[in-house]
């Protein structure tokens, strides 16, 4: 404990002497200078060290508010981070905030950064899923607890499944089902998930968008057809929450007319009914 102070009351003495000379016999005093937090009797009683005990007071708080800086910023922000890019805080329990979280680098880029759930409490969540989609390195797909329609869902025009194409050229099996809520109708996620394509050359799809969900641990990817061209609100890699505006509604590529073609499959890439799934989950 003595140690530490023999040189600042070495460099302190001097100036010390001279500023309060009448009472300087109290050298003892200095000893409770730098003692920072350590609760010595002796800082409330020496008035004397008036110029030095400002000096050393803000040095402490410069020391102090740096420690804060150092060791509670990178937890701030991450907390205030938008959550949907917070993979790295996949589970900010308490008690793990100390543990590596503390090094990881705040910024877009984290979202494609890979996940070590071992270095996190899961416990309250499910584990995330790793995307299975090949060039975007390592996604992880955190579940989200809701589950939307992408447009208005009172003017659908075509369901799922085999029919009478279209146009020359389209199906005789659609491979998913259809909204007609307008031209120009804002197009959202259908639940949080990671988009993988977003495109304007998508061929007979147009202008599209593809993004992966984990849904109740199963790995859903929901893709979003002929949208307008220049109407892309997302990009390859981003994550996206349940409603987040995608695009809007155009016809592009093979359609006849304004709508939204919505088609939904699991890792197997087997399509199957967006509508009779999103009418038994749609969470509101
Ligand atoms: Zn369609």
């Amino acid at each position: 404990m003595t140690h530490p102070q023999h040189g600042r009351r070495a460099a302190g003495r001097p100036r010390y002497r001279r500023a309060a000379a009448p009472v300087v016999a109290a050298a003892p005093e200095t000893t409770s200078l730098p003692e920072q937090g350590a609760s010595s009797p002796k800082t409330t009683r020496s008035r004397k060290p008036s110029l030095l005990r400002p000096a050393m007071t803000v040095g402490a708080m410069t020391f102090a508010g740096g420690m804060l800086l150092s060791t509670s910023l990178p937890a701030l922000a991450v907390a205030a981070t938008d959550p949907d890019l917070s993979a790295s805080v996949y589970a900010p329990a308490e008690g793990s905030a100390s543990e590596p979280s503390q090094t990881l680098e705040v910024g877009a880029e984290v979202a494609l950064q890979p996940i070590d759930p071992g270095a996190f409490d899961v416990e309250a969540a499910p584990p995330p899923i790793q995307s299975s989609v090949a060039g975007l390195g390592s996604v992880s797909l955190i579940q989200g607890d809701r589950i939307v329609w992408p447009v208005d869902p009172s003017r659908s025009a075509s369901g799922f499944g085999p029919r009478i194409a279209p146009c020359g050229g389209c199906s005789t099996m659609h491979d998913g089902i259809d909204f007609n809520p307008g031209n120009g109708a804002i197009i959202g996620s259908i639940a949080d998930g990671v988009v993988i394509t977003a495109t304007e050359a998508g061929g007979g799809l147009g202008v599209y968008v593809e993004v992966q969900h984990n849904i109740n641990g199963r790995v859903i990817t929901s893709l979003y057809a002929h949208m307008q061209y220049g109407s892309l609100a997302v990009s390859v890699g981003q994550r996206v929450s349940a409603g987040q505006a995608l695009g809007t509604v155009g016809t592009t590529g093979q359609s006849t007319g304004p709508h939204l073609h919505l088609e939904m499959y699991g890792t197997d890439g087997v399509r199957f009914d967006g509508m009779a799934w999103l009418q038994s989950n749609v969470t509101g």
